[in-house]
């Protein structure tokens, strides 16, 4: 194997945009497909989360792509959650006792054009946008593409091949469907889904709400939180059943029923968010759950990294740590074992698999302890606390 090896990778959101970055420095071909059209150039939103919060395990992996300097001011430090209750009261509640200790928002968009901007500056790594992986033959590496611009069909052979394409991977799907090795798989989806709205900056572009928290408004079965954006404005994410309890995403369909509940439940963020029913409205219902695998790789041809191997819930915010992690932990066992692909797939799966079943599951009984605690108001409190 030599270091001109034709790296072919499925997906460039996060994990794949840094994958590709890291894979390029090393000196590998890397070919990057992406299905949605270039986000430096389109107004579409990056993907499931308009911001992010991003920790020590993130910042650790843009160190190691040698653009930590330059994701750092896109970081608004968040050193605590700012808890609101119905009466509008706000009290600090820190991650630790630990001074100053902060995780960070970062928009996505932002996030992930930084990395595909570093990713352009090398001449062995190309990205093709507007190109949907719909499935591949995992024994030859041969990937078939559909193109939304020319409406064409194609097929694109690698070497290697890495499927970063999320949640609903192309490439683990294929695992699945050629049915060529034991492939042990679940998918198990949350009965709560989110909805994403927005505080928009005052006037001079300031915060009207402090930039320093996580703002989180708890209340047992159901929350609001909150992410401040560099330009001022912050990202709400109501989580709520979609059936279940007095209030759900099936029983607020009016533009009464919506005002209602906030100005109940959540009245001090009602009066931020001007646009509450038209947001409401037009604003996707997201799902949430969780995937777990294995294994993750076929031979020494093809591995899954990022959420299309382990898509988990987002109520301990890393699922995107845990796949920048990903890279950090991947790249140092490619150097151990450069040039023997399927060692370095094995002992990556071995080495990584135990910490992302463990956050998965973490990030599950928070929710069912958040859901199903809901006879003790104070419990009910803590627990959505715990989760933001
Ligand atoms: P993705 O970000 O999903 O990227 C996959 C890429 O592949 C996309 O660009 C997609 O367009 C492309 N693609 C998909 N299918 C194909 C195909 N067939 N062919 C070609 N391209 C394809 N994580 C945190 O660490 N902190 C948080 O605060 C946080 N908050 C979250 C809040 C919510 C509401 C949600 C839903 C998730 C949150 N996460 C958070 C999790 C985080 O979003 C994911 O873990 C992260 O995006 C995973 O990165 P990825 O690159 O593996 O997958």
């Amino acid at each position: 194997m030599s270091k001109k090896d034709n790296i072919l990778i499925i997906g460039a959101g996060l994990c794949g945009s840094l994958l590709a970055l890291r894979l390029a420095q090393r000196g590998y071909t890397v070919n990057v497909y992406e299905s949605r059209p270039d986000l430096r150039a389109t107004d579409i939103s990056a993907g499931r989360s308009i911001n992010l919060a991003l920790s020590d395990r993130g910042l650790k992996a843009m160190r190691l792509a040698g653009v930590e300097n330059k994701v750092k001011p896109l970081c608004i430090p968040m050193y605590g959650r700012l808890v609101h209750d119905t009466e509008g009261n706000t009290f600090p509640s820190n991650y630790s006792g630990r001074d100053n200790e902060y995780i960070n928002s970062i928009s996505r968009g932002d996030l992930n054009g930084l990395l595909l901007t570093e990713a352009d500056l090398y001449d062995n790594l190309t990205i093709h946008f507007n190109k949907k992986c719909t499935g591949v033959d995992i024994e030859n590496n041969i990937a078939s593409f559909y193109d939304y611009k020319t409406k064409e069909e194609f097929t694109a052979k690698g070497d290697v091949i890495f499927g970063t394409d999320g949640a609903g991977s192309s490439l683990r799907k294929s695992y699945y469907l050629e049915r060529k090795f034991l492939f042990s798989y679940s998918q198990n989806y949350l009965t709560h889904g989110y909805k994403e709205l927005e505080i928009p900056a005052s006037a001079e572009g300031k915060h009207l709400i402090s930039q320093d928290y996580l703002h989180i408004w708890p209340r047992g079965d159901y929350m609001l939180i909150a992410l401040p954006n560099l330009d001022g404005s912050f990202t709400v994410t109501l989580f709520l059943s979609y059936d279940e309890g007095e209030y759900n995403f099936n029983n607020l369909t009016t533009e009464e029923a919506i005002k209602n509940f906030f100005n109940s439940k959540f009245p001090d963020a009602l009066a931020l968010i001007p646009n509450i029913a038209q947001e409401f409205a037009n604003n996707p219902t997201g799902a949430l759950g969780t995937v777990k695998c294995s294994p993750w790789h076929y031979k020494n041809k093809n591995v899954i990294l990022g959420d299309a191997a382990h898509a988990i819930v987002p109520f301990y915010g890393q699922g995107m740590n845990a796949s920048f992690e990903d890279v950090t932990v991947f790249d140092a066992i490619l150097e151990q074992h450069e040039g023997d692909w399927e060692t370095i797939f094995k002992v990556y799966e071995k080495t990584r698999k135990a910490d992302t079943d463990a956050i998965a599951d973490l990030a599950i009984d928070n929710y069912y302890e958040m859901r199903d605690h809901v006879a003790n108001p104070i419990f009910k409190e803590k627990r959505a606390i715990e989760m933001a």
